[in-house]
């Protein structure tokens, strides 16, 4: 079972492909992470992550890369979406969460094209999505738990910028595929949200 899990930054999409594997014992690729390794490597090497040769000379990143927990900052982030609107990163990427997502015995990814791009035939593809207050008040209070003060606003800024950045860009823009479920995460806690992505698999499982 291929399970393809998109959706913009904070919506909890993460935290669902986590559970989700955990529940049906499948393998999890974060694929925003190979992103966030690429833009880190932009930063290693000094280059500029809007130039494409630069971002695409950082997809060669030491594996090591990918346990950085700097990886997980707001700010690479924002640097990983610049890189991901090359195409050429896309590229570089592509082969390796593709081998991921056809291991036998299945697997999930979770990213931005995974239901569109990657795994195209995924048997169960998850689209979720959340309100832009809903996901930035989630961020501050995330935030708020490891002592960063950093203002609301400026946070629903950074999100907007990183969805435009995200939706608008040519190639695998962040959009959901025609037979994708909608989960809108706005008005759900944690639980009820991995509740309901796995009521759609079990559904899906038992009309097999
Ligand atoms: O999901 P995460 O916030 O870690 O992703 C960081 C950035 O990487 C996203 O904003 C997006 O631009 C890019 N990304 C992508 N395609 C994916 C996963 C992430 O373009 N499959």
């Amino acid at each position: 079972m291929i399970i393809a899990v998109d959706g913009p930054t904070a919506s909890g999409k993460g935290a669902i492909a986590k559970a989700l594997a955990a529940h049906f014992d499948l393998p999890h690729l974060d694929t925003g992470l190979l992103y966030r390794a690429v833009a880190r490597q932009v930063q290693l090497n000094d280059g500029d992550p809007g130039n494409e040769s630069d971002a695409v000379k950082a997809c060669e990143f030491d594996n090591e890369l990918l346990e950085d927990p700097f990886l997980r900052s707001e700010k690479i982030g924002g640097v990983a979406s610049r890189v991901s609107a090359h195409n050429t990163v896309r590229q570089a990427l592509f082969e390796r969460q593709r081998a991921f997502a056809s291991q036998p015995g299945g697997a999930i990814l979770d990213g931005r094209d995974i239901g569109t791009v990657i795994a195209p035939n995924a048997d169960v593809k998850l689209f979720i999505t959340a309100s832009v207050q809903a996901r930035a008040m989630r961020r501050w209070l995330e935030m708020n738990d490891r002592e960063i003060d950093i203002p609301l606003v400026e946070i629903e800024q950074d999100i907007v910028a990183r969805d435009n950045r995200d939706i608008s860009r040519k190639d695998a823009p962040l959009r959901a595929a025609e037979d994708a479920w909608i989960i809108d995460t706005s008005d759900m806690n944690k639980e009820d949200a991995i509740a309901s992505a796995v009521k759609v698999v079990d559904d899906w499982k038992a009309a097999q």
